[in-house]
């Protein structure tokens, strides 16, 4: 190769065609379509053929948790290899998109499992700082059990976990509903920051965006609790199409959308909501492991009669249940607790 004159010379050997890569965040997807925020512009991307054969994010086997079970790549051609908050580099085309290539190691991932007969990990997003449970006080009533489920689900991807109570406005009556204030002081008790909003007076709209700045937030919580209502209300302007009252049986599977994106934050960080969410099946943890995941319960782990073949339900000598009688496990949790227990088993 002659550079006598400042610049290569073409020779026999072929030129290495690789453009240089590029990296960003994924933010929005759709279908085998990605929206890279990349540092100074967003740039749609396709996914290279070769990162989808090569990708071995196949599936959680349900046996085993945080250990990856590699399927054949024939098992694998549904799952997406890329998720929502994935750091990926990318190939700038030169006409404005891009052909991911890589994605880049992840610090956590928030998974389901897709439905289908074998088990696949459906990563719904990557790279969170917090998963946000947002329940309604009241229309639709809170259900306690599922978000100790959520927050199991955040136990096992590692990702802190705050609660954001909406509607507080409808509660004014403690009869309005029963059960609330309590939850409140057992879920601030375990360490869980609490948040108490409306979007019709505006309280707690402040905190929650302060604890939304700079943060990958992603929401759980059924149809009809409020998130867009949320959204909209820390980010006037956005526009979150907000469902009418009486349209539709609320809380149940309104969305049917497969699209998941980001929603960047004026004020920095983003929040992704997950429409569509199918509430079963979120996880996979062995079931001894289950108790691990309810924090309170691990003090009392490995001081049962029966020792690791105890899975505190009716064995005697149970340290667990034992904290249940002297109040250091509140009742609810523990029957959230034998509930999921049940349904791993
Ligand atoms: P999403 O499905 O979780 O996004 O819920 P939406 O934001 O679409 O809200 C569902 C319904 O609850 C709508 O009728 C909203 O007007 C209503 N809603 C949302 N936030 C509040 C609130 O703080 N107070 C009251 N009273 N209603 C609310
Ligand atoms: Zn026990």
């Amino acid at each position: 190769m002659n550079t006598s004159h400042g610049y290569a010379v073409e020779t026999d050997v072929p030129q290495d065609p690789e453009l240089p890569l590029v990296t960003g965040a994924v933010i929005r997807k759709d279908r085998g379509r990605y929206l890279i925020r990349a540092s100074d512009r967003v740039v749609p991307c396709s996914i290279s053929a070769m990162l989808r054969k090569r990708l071995i994010y196949p599936t959680r086997d349900p046996a085993s948790l945080g250990h990856f079970e590699v399927l054949r790549i024939d098992d694998i051609k549904a799952i997406d290899p890329v998720a929502i908050g994935d750091n990926v580099a990318f190939v700038d085309a030169g006409d404005g998109t891009g052909m991911i290539k890589e994605v880049l190691p992840r610090k956590n991932q928030i998974s389901r499992l897709a439905a289908g007969p074998i088990p696949l990990e459906q990563v719904l997003v990557a790279n969170v700082d917090q998963m946000v449970a947002v329940f309604a006080a009241a229309r639709p009533k809170p259900k306690w059990h599922l978000l100790d489920r959520y927050l199991v689900t955040a136990e096992v991807a590692g990702v802190p976990a705050l609660i954001c109570i909406t509607k507080m406005d409808l509660v004014n009556a403690r009869s309005d509903a029963p059960g609330l204030d309590a939850a409140v002081r057992r879920y601030r008790a375990l360490g869980y920051g609490v948040v108490l909003t409306s979007c019709e007076d505006g309280r707690g709209i402040d905190e929650v965006r302060a604890m939304f700045k700079d943060r990958l937030s992603i929401l759980m919580g059924k149809s009809g609790v409020g998130k867009s209502s949320l959204l909209n209300a820390l980010e006037p302007g956005l526009g979150l199409r907000v469902r009418a009252v009486g349209s539709g049986s609320v809380g149940k599977g309104r969305h049917t959308t497969t699209h998941l994106e980001t929603v960047p934050l004026s004020g920095g960080g983003g929040v992704v909501d997950t429409p569509g969410m199918r509430e079963l099946a979120l996880w996979r943890a062995r079931p001894e492991e289950l108790p691990w995941f309810f924090p309170e319960f691990r003090p009392s782990l490995g001081e049962c009669k029966y020792g690791a073949s105890c899975v505190h339900d009716s064995e005697p000598g149970c340290a667990i249940k034992q904290a249940v009688d002297n109040g250091d496990v509140s009742v609810p949790r523990y029957e959230s607790y034998l509930k999921l227990l049940k349904e791993m088993s």
